[in-house]
């Protein structure tokens, strides 16, 4: 009898946490901010240019590295191997 009532679409109003990305995922994705942020979800991935965005805003580097989407970078984590990237001379 409530059709009505239940088509209607509930949207949380999470106003009290700002870093809460637009994660529909279950379980949600880690917040940029949480230790394992590299577990959530790639949205976007572009491995030509070397890097993934993540569900929780978080952009990924092929080298380990990660941009936050507070703008504070993560430096690579994970040695490549022995020999670095050989530099173009
Ligand atoms: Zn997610």
């Amino acid at each position: 009898m409530n059709a009505a009532s239940s088509r209607r679409t509930q949207i949380p109003t999470t106003t009290d946490r700002k870093n809460t990305p637009m994660c529909q995922h279950q379980p949600p994705c880690p917040t940029a901010d949480s230790a394992d942020r590299e577990a959530a979800l790639p949205v976007a991935h572009h491995p030509e240019q070397g890097w993934s965005l993540l569900c929780n805003g978080v952009l990924l580097f092929e080298d380990t590295g990660e941009l936050l989407p507070n703008g504070q970078i993560i430096a690579p984590h994970r040695p490549l191997g022995t020999s670095q990237v050989v530099r173009a001379a």
